[in-house]
């Protein structure tokens, strides 16, 4: 059971996402806010609510640990107008039977920097967690300063964990491996066609959710920062927002996050940690896949062998899509790794090297411009007079696959700051109706497009826990 908390308040509520799960969303903005925050900070239950802890292990950066909600309750699952199953979680009401040392709690600052990047990774068109609420628990909680301690509701397709699999793989116990198999294939791979395959068929289909997900991240310049197994969904969806961050100059060793000393999380890392991930996913599953060992070891290797290449397909497609291209051609690779090293080797920004190629003329000369990235730009303007639809085309499908606004490191450093110090929640709500509308190119706000200036230390992020 949630803990409650002495003086709930709500900061944020998430009415679109409320209305899209068929919750009543006008009925919550109508309702006595003290009511409202009471159910969000889980002082009061929704009527069904059968609030649970979940059980989970995990690979912490490499090395496995028997883990589980410690600070997260479930508080049962919301059936949306559209037929689909959401978990609603929350996060940080108390402690549970898996806290081990820890208070259970989270922190104003962390909750919100979740509620926003998963906002802004929704709006980027990236499956992801949703965030319902914070709310402001008036009670402190003790980290290496004092903070003012939230509680978030994340919204979920499951909760179900790589980590989960390892957990109940770990338990020896075939019958609880089989049951969480079959909960989770009727849950997100209902289509699987029944027979002996289908353990194997829906580690390729988990894969496969996988391969893409790091395409798309890759594709925007999303480090996700602790890819463990306990914060990789089954669902395909990205979670976990702890040290997570965005590039500015593209460089692909880039790491943030304040305890990774190995880069093992590193930017251009994450697709071989995701593989990395998939073969403990498949480890736990091994005894559904074949009764005979080397045969489902075999089975396994077949759907991991595959996985970079799966990879390497929707990322050439995305990165396409990015430079307005629609045929396929074989030099395509080679024309954006060329691109790739020179925006390295200049430290470019990531985002607005991808939308001044949307937005300007290539052929004119741009400010602080080189020869290479000039000869960079002939080549690929040659490559679209290749392209058989008519230039509009090209230039939409490039407007809709590079972002004029990410949540830029500095402006959510500043909105959170303001809102866990001061108490003041306008430059988050800024900045949130600014990362919700991603593409919309036409809006001019250079102080939330701007990289940052050339002499900024590194950003760094901590897991907030
Ligand atoms: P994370 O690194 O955020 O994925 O968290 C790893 C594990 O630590 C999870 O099992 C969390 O439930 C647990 N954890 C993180 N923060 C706390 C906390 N304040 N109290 C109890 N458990 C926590
Ligand atoms: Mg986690």
């Amino acid at each position: 059971m949630p803990t409650a908390v002495r003086e709930p308040r709500l900061v944020v509520f998430n009415e679109p996402l409320a209305r899209g799960l068929g919750l009543d969303a006008e009925g919550f903005t109508k309702a006595d806010p003290a009511e409202v925050a009471a159910l969000f900070a889980g002082n009061r239950l929704p009527e069904g609510a059968e609030p649970l802890a979940q059980a989970y292990a995990g690979h912490q950066f490499g090395r496995f640990t028997v883990l589980g909600d410690g600070r997260a309750i479930l508080l049962g699952e919301q059936r949306a107008p559209d037929g689909r199953l959401w978990d609603i979680q929350l996060k940080g009401p108390g402690r549970t039977p898996y806290s081990r040392g820890g208070d259970g709690r989270a922190a104003v600052g962390p909750m919100l920097r979740e509620y926003l990047i998963s906002e802004a990774m929704h709006a980027l068109g990236i499956p992801t967690t949703r965030s319902l609420a914070v709310v402001a628990t008036g009670e402190p909680v003790f980290r290496e300063q004092t903070l003012p301690g939230a509680v978030l509701t994340r919204v979920a397709a499951s909760h179900l964990r790589v980590g989960t699999f390892e957990y109940a793989a770990a338990s020896g116990d075939r019958a609880v491996l089989e049951a969480l198999f079959e909960y989770a294939a009727a849950r997100h791979d209902p289509g699987l066609e029944p027979g002996a395959e289908r353990p194997l068929e829906w580690l390729r289909a988990v894969a496969e959710r996988q391969a893409s997900l790091l395409a798309r991240w890759i594709g925007v310049g999303f480090v996700h920062g602790v890819m463990n197994t306990d914060n990789m969904a089954i669902s395909g969806e990205t979670i976990d927002y702890g040290p997570c961050a965005f590039l500015d100059a593209y460089s692909p060793g880039m790491v943030f996050s304040s305890i990774d000393h190995q880069g093992r999380y590193a930017f251009a890392n994450q697709p071989r940690i995701a593989q990395w991930n998939l073969a403990r996913l498949a480890e736990a599953v091994l005894p559904l896949l074949d009764e005979d060992e080397t045969r489902a070891v075999e089975k396994a290797n077949g759907v991991l062998e595959m996985f970079p290449t799966r990879f390497r397909e929707h990322w050439l497609a995305g990165m396409r899509a990015k430079l307005g291209l629609a045929e396929e051609e074989p030099e395509d690779a080679a024309l954006v790794d060329a691109l790739l090293e020179d925006m390295q080797s200049r430290q470019a920004d990531f985002t607005n090297t991808f939308l001044d190629l949307t937005m300007k003329d290539p052929a004119a000369e741009w400010d602080a411009d080189t020869e290479e990235f000039r000869a960079w730009r002939r080549r690929w303007m040659e490559r679209r007079l290749r392209e058989r639809g008519p230039a509009e085309t090209s230039q939409e499908r490039m407007r809709r696959s590079n972002p004029a606004y990410i949540p830029r490191n500095a402006r959510v450093e500043e909105a959170l700051e303001a809102a866990a110090k001061d108490g003041d929640l306008e430059p988050f709500g800024k900045l949130l109706d600014v990362v919700r509308n991603p593409y919309a190119h036409d809006r001019d706000l250079p102080r939330y497009s701007a990289p940052p200036p050339a002499d900024t230390p590194r950003y760094r992020t901590y897991c907030g826990t």
